[in-house]
């Protein structure tokens, strides 16, 4: 795949390659395949770990399995996984090479989590941002959104007044932009939302190709 044109930060003496990530990714993946940290593994199928290039630029974050991803083990297979490959193409971005994946790794079978759950499930999506150290982050719908903006320090709003938008996150060693967007889901339940996310892929492609990262 074409190498884009943004570079990362990286510490001094960090292994960086392509190599040591997907090692990383592998041992963290096996992780959760095994695990039972919350209830959540009594009713899973297989855990969705997530998916996409281990030095993607771009992450995608969701909410967490729904059933047709518990079957497959793959994030964002059912209609909501066939609109977001649809608003990829308008922002002229390819599934394969953004990094796919979800705040919980098992499914929802009420498609909701408690805090607590939350709380324990997100040390893997930590640790994937820390390995991936993507440029863009990508929060789909309100749960992903919530958790990014808490765990970079920002103040939570509602997503109708932040979709779309974006944000510089940071920490010492970190830094990329976030932008919030609402879930494809919420268009199949909501459909004149339909609009309002396609114009939000639409100029979230332009702002990309403006910074040359596409
Ligand atoms: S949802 Fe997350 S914390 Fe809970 S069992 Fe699955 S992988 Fe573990």
């Amino acid at each position: 795949m074409k190498k884009r044109g943004i570079t990362l930060k990286v510490r001094e003496g960090e292994q960086t390659g392509v190599e040591s990530r997907i090692q990383r990714l592998e041992a963290l993946r096996k992780e959760v395949e095994g695990c039972r940290k919350c209830p959540l593994w009594r009713t899973r199928k297989n855990p969705v770990f997530g998916e996409g290039p281990p030095d993607a630029e771009i992450m995608l974050i969701g909410l967490g399995p729904g059933r047709q991803e518990d079957l497959q083990g793959r994030p964002f297979v059912g209609a909501a996984g066939k609109f977001l490959d649809q608003l990829l193409e308008v922002a002229g971005l390819r599934r394969e090479e953004v990094y796919i994946t979800n705040v919980m790794k098992c499914f929802l079978p009420e498609n909701r989590a408690t805090d607590d759950e939350i709380r324990t499930c997100t040390q893997y999506l930590d640790q994937q941002i820390e390995i991936i150290q993507p440029k863009v982050i990508v929060t789909l719908g309100n749960v992903a959104t919530n958790y990014i903006f808490g765990k970079f320090g920002l103040k939570p709003e509602a997503m109708e007044k932040v979709h779309g938008k974006i944000f510089e996150i940071s920490t010492l060693i970190f830094q990329a932009h976030l932008i919030p967007m609402y879930h494809p889901a919420s268009a199949l339940r909501n459909p004149p939302l339909r609009g309002t996310l396609i114009e939000d892929w639409r100029e979230f492609g332009r702002w990309l190709r403006e910074l040359r990262v596409v």
